[in-house]
């Protein structure tokens, strides 16, 4: 088999996630705040536009780019959400924003190329670039910065071949998000660097500051340089119809399109227009969304805070809880031995019932990461039995 399957693993969320799934074939009970899925179903809009797509037979091919009213809509969003002037050929409609990070990482990276990628970061990250040939470095973040990366923490690791920096926010896992200030100090560093910018922005709809979200590529000189990447999964409940998307700059969008053209071609013709009704229709339930996943955020946070050797910050965005459980390393539980998360999260899963991702696969292996995109009764069951195995403070 070919060299990359030596170098890259399996994706932890995937696996979990296929784990959980055999739980419940056994009839045995799982509290799932492990996956990062929202609960909230697909807009009846969304709907109603996939049957109607169906009955109009609207069921062949279409533009490998996506159908234009589509990359017409995100243009529309993208204006409308981040102030960001994006013309339709500069938009790839992809299966899921998995795939949108692997177009652009297989388009910027040339082997040998080195890649910045704040830590804790999302699994799939490093993974990608070392698929791509490329080399994944890691820059380290702490509670204390809020995990966040900075030109001074950035410096020291850049290099002749440093190609690009891989920024997440509102970031999977930590839910940290980057102030316009702070993002405006990056953009600087990366133009006066010469580097490119994946922005992946999938929780941008699910910021709690006022001051809400800002993209790296609103600041002067980034757009040129950056791709952003989005998707319907997680701002509409739509996971499973897997549409994400990229904007970037007319040369970078066709070499996208032209690898894209010879692997997925178009995304599913039925899911785009679902996703055209989604993003274009009233964006009113979002904030509701929004304001029920920050009511979860606080209750989450105090339930952890309330367990044994656990402890977090509170997040500003998407719906996770980076929990530090590096109190635990070396302690005996259930008549084990912990020496990483991965550990305690088998012990929390098979003997409490609740799935919890281990922060290995995010490049901390003494944290676990807790979804709260479940409803507040499975989530406050999963904190209880957690408690139950791990103890009260
Ligand atoms: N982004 C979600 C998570 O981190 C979905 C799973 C995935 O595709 O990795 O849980």
């Amino acid at each position: 088999m070919a060299d990359w399957v030596e170098r890259v693993l399996p994706s932890p969320t995937a696996m979990l996630e296929s784990t959980v799934a055999q739980y419940q074939r056994e009839g045995r009970t799982v509290y799932r705040l492990g996956l990062g899925q929202p609960d909230f179903p697909t807009p009846d809009r969304a709907k109603a536009a996939a049957i109607q797509a169906i009955q109009d037979n609207f069921t062949g091919y279409t533009d490998t780019s996506g159908i234009l009213p589509l990359r017409e809509a995100i243009c529309r969003a993208l204006h409308r959400d981040m102030g960001l002037s994006y013309e339709p050929g500069e938009i790839v409609v992809t299966v899921g924003g998995k795939h949108a990070l692997f177009n652009a990482i297989c388009t910027l990276c040339r082997p040998g190329d080195e890649v910045l990628i704040p830590v804790p970061y999302w699994v799939s990250f490093p993974e990608q670039v070392k698929f791509a040939g490329a080399k994944p470095v890691f820059v380290q973040t702490d509670a204390s910065a809020g995990y966040k990366v900075t030109p001074e923490s950035l410096a020291p690791l850049v290099n002749e071949s440093t190609r690009l920096l891989i920024l997440n926010q509102p970031n999977n896992p930590s839910g940290a998000v980057y102030s316009a200030e702070e993002l405006l100090r990056l953009a600087e560093f990366c133009r006066e660097r010469d580097l490119w910018v994946i922005s992946d922005e999938v929780y941008s709809a699910f910021v709690f500051k006022p001051e809400g979200y800002t993209s790296i590529a609103s600041f002067p000189g980034m757009r040129e340089r950056t791709v952003v990447i989005n998707a319907v999964s997680k701002s509409y409940g739509m996971t499973g119809w897997r549409i994400g998307y990229s904007a970037a700059p007319a040369a970078v969008t066709g070499a996208m399109l032209r690898l894209q053209s010879h692997t997925t071609s178009n995304p599913s013709s039925i899911a785009q227009q679902a996703a055209l009704a989604a993003i274009d229709g009233p964006q009113d339930d979002l904030t509701d969304i929004r304001d029920e996943y920050a009511a979860r955020r606080d209750i989450l946070v105090e339930g952890v805070r309330r367990i044994k050797g656990l402890e977090c910050s509170v997040p500003d965005g998407a719906f996770y809880v980076w929990v530090d459980a590096s109190a635990w390393r070396g302690q005996a539980l259930e008549g084990r031995t912990i020496s990483t998360a991965d550990d305690l999260a088998d012990i929390l899963l098979t003997k409490a019932g609740v799935a919890v991702m281990p922060g290995t696969g995010f490049g901390s292996p003494y944290h676990i990461r807790l979804s709260y995109a479940v409803s507040r009764e499975e989530m406050e069951n999963g904190i209880a039995a957690m408690e139950s195995i791990l103890g009260s403070k």
